[in-house]
């Protein structure tokens, strides 16, 4: 199939799409998704263009990787959360919906189940408000 330059992240990255954005850098950006499965989920993304784990670059996943270290202590802090749990997905089967290589941070909570993946539109106005939380321990 190949990368689609037109998929939701890229459109996002050349900003032709709103994102309540997190953290940005040379080489990632983060922002917060809009389905979250529970309050503080960020999506880490590379700013190249890769399908997923099979086509990323060595240095964008490293560079993934250091922006999700770097992020993690303040969404767990921001959230207040118990435990910070990590996902990412290659392929359909696997669950993934957007062709555009990326990590979930999902905040976990002591016996709290997690909302459905995908499920449903967060307020805006909340997801502006949680960013700032996040933002503020960076
Ligand atoms: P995946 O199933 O791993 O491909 O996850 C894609 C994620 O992107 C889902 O959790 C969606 O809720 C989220 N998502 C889809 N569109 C947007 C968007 N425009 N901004 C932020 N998150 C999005």
């Amino acid at each position: 199939m190949g990368y689609d330059n037109n998929n939701i992240f890229a459109k996002i990255l050349r900003g032709e799409m709103p994102a309540v954005k997190v953290y940005e850098d040379d080489a990632t950006l983060a922002f917060l998704d809009v389905m979250p499965q529970a309050p503080g989920h960020t999506l880490v993304i590379p700013k190249v263009g890769a399908e997923n784990l099979y086509d990323l670059p060595v240095e964008a996943g490293a560079a993934v990787f250091r922006t999700v270290q770097k992020l993690a202590p303040a969404v767990r802090d921001a959230m207040g959360a118990d435990g910070i749990m990590l996902n990412q997905f290659n392929g359909p089967a696997a669950g993934q919906t957007v062709f555009h290589f990326h990590v979930h941070i999902v905040p976990r909570f002591d016996d709290v189940p997690l909302r459905r993946h995908s499920g449903q539109m967060e307020d805006s106005a909340l997801l502006e408000e949680q960013a700032e939380k996040i933002r503020a321990r960076l």
